[in-house]
């Protein structure tokens, strides 16, 4: 067992962070990106974006036998969204609690949804529950010349 090596086997994950049609329409792009900005991961891709219906429904695959799910489909098909890549050491679990609970009545003060939002259907924002949808999600999203590979200047000063 090697202690210094502790550090580098640390799992750099990747999570895709999306504002959703609403979040757009009430002008909150900048106050969402701003949060994970602030947090200190690293952005990797951004666009503003209008979801065909046929990306949507592959996103939301696995939601396809809920009964809000047609709902869903229109919803995050009914105007642009802003389609993020965010990387960094546990930044999906970490975007899940910025984020905070589906229900925005329910979420906490202090996070996006909870500050931002009163309703499950209008939740203003997704975020990847696991680093293999965050994989898979950034892959459905993006193309590869879409995403960025570089060093923010501040990355000495964001972890030791
Ligand atoms: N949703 C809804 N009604 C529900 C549950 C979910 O409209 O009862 C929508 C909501 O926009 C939510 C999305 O479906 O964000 C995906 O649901 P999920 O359970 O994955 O919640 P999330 O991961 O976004 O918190
Ligand atoms: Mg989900």
């Amino acid at each position: 067992f090697l202690p210094h090596l502790v550090a580098s086997m640390e799992q750099v994950e990747e999570t895709y962070i999306m504002v959703k049609p609403d979040g757009v329409q009430r002008g909150l792009v900048g106050e969402i990106i701003s949060r994970f900005e602030k947090k200190g991961f690293k952005l990797k891709a951004l666009k503003l974006f209008q979801c065909p219906k046929e990306l949507a429904e592959e996103h939301y695959k696995d939601l396809k036998a809920k009964s809000f799910y047609p709902k869903l489909i229109d919803y995050i098909t009914s105007g642009p969204v802003v389609s993020m890549a965010w990387e960094g050491v546990g930044v999906v679990a970490s975007a899940r609690k910025l984020i905070g609970s589906t229900d925005p009545l329910q979420a906490e003060p202090g996070t996006i949804r909870g500050d931002l939002a009163v309703q499950t259907g209008r939740n203003v924002i997704h975020g990847s529950d696991s680093p293999d949808n965050g994989k898979r999600e950034v892959g459905l999203w993006f193309k590869e010349d879409e995403i960025c590979q570089w060093t923010p200047a501040q990355a000495p000063w964001l972890r030791e």
